[in-house]
């Protein structure tokens, strides 16, 4: 009696193990990033889930993208889903913005919910290497400066350091295919000989606040703590602070509200005072005014206009190259009055797509070279 017992338990745990053993393998989801195979377990999904909804909301949707930055993709191609031994294949920018990741290996795309065996994943970017990203913006700044914020470092070869003033300017969605093709247009007279040229990465998702963030940090938003919009404060050290504990200041030039907090700087927001619809023009004002009154150690300069526009009327749509000219224009007479002794940074948060068929005919926030692809532009004063 006492051995069926022992034998009868054993089969119980046999059976137990054997069960959680198969399911466990039925629930993991196999990708192939490039060449790369990995096995996404539960622990794996929840692990991002968490970390991205981060106010617990009921009816989240998990942008499967999630998926694919963590594991060192920037720019996403294309993508084949296999399900039942059929393949189908997606131009990923086609799907961006509408696949989710439901479970381990569950995904909707378009309002289809599918259960997957594999998903192959074809990386994309830039046709050259490209080493830089949003992230090099605050170590550059401390290099420039010649004080000490963190261990990394910046990946440029400054002459002429230290520098009294680093100005930042922000041109917002404005990334470099945009910018590309403003060149190609001809209405970038003084943007595109500004200064020296590099094509840099942002981060994901690429939106305001989050980028933002990283600007801020130095740290990619998988390590900063600010993965998802809707956070406004850092937990890690921000630049700002580094400027301030050496005993120098910052400015802050906003438009009418700050997409994230700047605690230690000196925040003016400019608003639309005339009511001409953009804040554009206040923020050059006030930028002027801060280059004549004598500007601290760092200045941001937020330029907000081409995203506005970008979003309402669509990228390189008639309305946006009147911003970007204007936009090109306001940039030209502030790059000839700088200080001197002043290391001038241009650069985007993002990019931004077209979107067809909605109320908004630009967006942005996918893993996409619209969205992903920016620059680095660096002028001595
Ligand atoms: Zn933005
Ligand atoms: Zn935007």
């Amino acid at each position: 009696m006492r051995r069926f017992r022992s034998i009868l338990l054993s089969l119980t745990f046999l059976s137990l193990f054997l069960f959680s053993a198969c399911s466990h393998a039925g629930d993991d989801l196999i990708v192939k990033i490039d060449q790369q195979e990995i096995t996404v377990t539960r622990e794996m999904y929840r692990e991002i889930e968490t970390g991205v909804n981060v106010d617990d909301e009921k009816d989240y949707d998990l942008p499967l993208e999630y998926l694919f930055y963590q594991n060192g993709v920037k720019v996403v191609d294309s993508v084949k889903v296999i399900q039942d031994d059929i393949a189908t294949t997606y131009v990923w920018r086609e799907i961006a913005g509408s696949t989710y990741w439901r479970n381990v290996s569950q995904i909707e795309i378009d309002g289809q919910l599918y259960s997957i065996d594999q998903l192959n994943v074809q990386s994309g970017g830039f046709d050259f290497a490209v080493d830089h990203s949003i992230t090099d913006v605050a170590a550059l700044t401390a290099e420039a400066l010649g004080i000490s914020f963190g261990d990394k470092n910046s990946g440029f070869a400054l002459s002429a350091v230290p520098v009294e003033h680093v100005v930042w300017f922000f041109l917002d969605g404005f990334g470099y295919e945009q910018f590309q093709f403003a060149v190609q247009e001809g209405i970038l007279p003084n943007l595109s000989v500004a200064g020296d040229f590099y094509p840099s990465y942002s981060i994901y998702p690429p939106r305001t606040s989050t980028v933002t963030a990283a600007l801020l940090s130095g740290l990619d938003s998988t390590q900063n703590g600010v993965w998802v919009s809707g956070i406004r404060s850092l937990n890690v050290p921000s630049i700002i602070d580094a400027v301030k504990d050496s005993a120098r200041e910052v400015l802050v030039i906003e438009g009418s509200s700050t997409p994230f907090n700047y605690p230690n700087a000196e925040v003016v927001l400019s608003g639309d005072r005339d009511g001409d619809g953009s804040t554009d023009d206040n923020v050059f004002s006030h930028a002027r005014e801060a280059f004549q009154g004598g500007i601290p150690s760092l200045t941001m300069i937020h330029f907000h206009g081409i995203d506005d526009v970008g979003h309402t009327y669509g990228p390189y749509s008639e309305e946006w190259r009147v911003k970007v000219k204007e936009i090109d224009q306001m940039m030209g007479q502030l790059l000839q009055e700088l200080p001197a002794n002043t290391l001038a940074v241009i650069f985007p948060d993002h990019g931004m797509h077209t979107v067809v068929g909605d109320s908004e005919l630009g967006n942005h926030g996918n893993l996409i070279l619209d969205d992903m692809s920016t620059y680095i532009i660096l002028r001595t004063e």
